[in-house]
């Protein structure tokens, strides 16, 4: 029954700097939700729809949004300030928020729990059809791969991630794109789909590698690549890593993925047995050799238990 329900909590996807963490619905929270609808369109409006409705059809039971941004909240300013002029950041908000903070939080934290370990480097790989990665230390984001938006960063299922940005120019010009289209050309037509042209879904795309497809292939190689790259900035800016941590459809599922991002990391201490990472499960599990210094854990992610804690807590009493 719906009388049964004592509280709700609700996703929710740009907290901008205005939520550092989880809080209860109100409707000053709900106006500064709609001011931050501009830094993202396509989320906001459709969060803010799902608590307007809850209030409604449940006008007594109290409502929690819990952030995508929030996690990634203590990121330093060198990290999170993009080199423009900056007028961008004090006037219009233009800076890095990073997604995926409720992934990032909960498994750098179970990850900190497998590691026995207060002072903890570790780098938390979200791999799905949206990915992005983040450098957390002792418990706190330092830096993470998406940025204003979630199409900053990694190569994923439909986004391009990173690129030189004197690419959209060249672009609007000899495509006679407006920068609407432009923005959904980057963030629907693009990375694994758009280098592969067969699929966004990672399996497709292994299974056509395996027949011979030398555009899937390259898909798979540009995805591990890039993932590479990013592990390594952030075990530098980490000064080491503990460990390194893959969650989500693909970081939970694709051994080929896990096996060809940590292949060539062996300088930095990191040695995956490869036996270990065939395995399928579904529990936190360590996959890295015994003599390896850096973890290699797959910890499946768990935004849900995330929420649902959040909003007892904050409803209680
Ligand atoms: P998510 O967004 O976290 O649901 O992840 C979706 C992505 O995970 C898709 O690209 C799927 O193809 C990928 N995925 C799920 N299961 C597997 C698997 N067994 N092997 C490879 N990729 C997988």
């Amino acid at each position: 029954s719906i009388d049964e329900i004592q509280a709700i909590g609700h996703r929710a996807v740009h907290g901008g700097e205005e939520f550092a963490g989880s809080v209860i619905v109100t409707e000053k929270v709900i106006e500064t939700m709609k001011n931050l609808i501009p830094l993202a369109p396509l989320h906001n409006p459709a969060n803010i729809m799902g608590m307007e409705i809850c209030q409604e059809l449940m006008p007594n039971v109290p409502n929690v949004a819990v952030f995508d941004t929030a996690f990634h909240q203590t990121m330093p300013d060198y990290a999170y300030m993009y080199p423009l002029p900056y007028e961008q950041y004090s006037r219009n908000g233009v800076r890095k928020y990073g997604f995926h903070g409720t992934s990032h939080y909960y498994v750098s934290n179970e990850a900190s729990k497998m590691l026995n370990k207060d002072n903890s480097k570790v780098i938390v790989c979200h791999l799905g059809n949206g990915s992005s990665i983040c450098a957390v230390q002792d418990g706190k984001s330092v830096d993470t791969s998406m940025g204003l938006s979630p199409l900053e960063g990694l190569v994923m299922g439909t986004r391009s991630g990173d690129l030189d940005p004197a690419v959209l120019a060249y672009l609007m010009e000899k495509k006679e794109m407006s920068a609407e289209q432009l923005v959904n050309y980057l963030n629907k037509s693009s990375g694994l789909l758009g280098i592969s042209g067969i699929s966004s879904d990672l399996r497709e795309i292994i299974e056509a590698s395996t027949n011979g497809d030398e555009k899937a292939l390259l898909a798979i190689d540009m995805k591990c690549n890039r993932i590479k790259k990013y592990i390594c900035s952030y075990a530098g800016i980490l000064g080491g890593v503990d460990a390194i941590c893959f969650t989500a459809g693909i970081g939970e599922n694709a051994d080929l993925i896990r096996e060809k991002v940590c292949t060539g990391l062996e300088f930095m201490g990191v040695s995956l047995d490869k036996n270990k990472n065939k395995v399928r499960n579904s529990d936190n599990r360590e996959i890295n050799t015994g003599d390896s210094k850096t973890k290699i854990f797959i910890i499946p992610t768990n935004e849900e238990l995330v929420i649902a804690k959040d909003t007892y807590e904050l409803t209680k009493a």
